[in-house]
C-alpha cells in the first residue's frame, strides 16, 4: 500500500476499526463509525451518508478526525 501524504480528498481507506468522522455538510465532527460496517452510516445531525459499505472495509465519505482502537 502506497503512503502518499499529498493525497487529497475526503475518501480514505480505513485501517482501524472505529473512526471519528467529521461531516462535510454540517458542524458535526463527533460521529463515530465502524470501519467495517455493512450498513450506510448517516450523520446524526443532517443525515448525510458518512460511510458506505463496500463488502470489506467501508468507504468513509467524511473527514476522519481521529481513529479509535
Ligand atoms: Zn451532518
Amino acid at each position: 500500500m502506497v503512503s502518499d501524504m499529498s493525497r487529497k480528498g475526503l475518501i480514505a481507506e480505513p485501517t482501524s476499526r472505529f473512526f471519528v468522522v467529521k461531516c462535510p455538510e454540517c458542524s458535526n465532527d463527533t460521529q463515530i463509525v465502524f470501519g467495517w460496517s455493512t450498513l450506510v452510516v448517516k450523520c446524526d445531525v443532517c443525515g448525510k451518508p458518512l460511510l458506505e459499505p463496500t463488502g470489506g472495509k467501508a468507504r468513509i465519505l467524511g473527514e476522519i478526525v481521529s481513529e479509535l482502537e
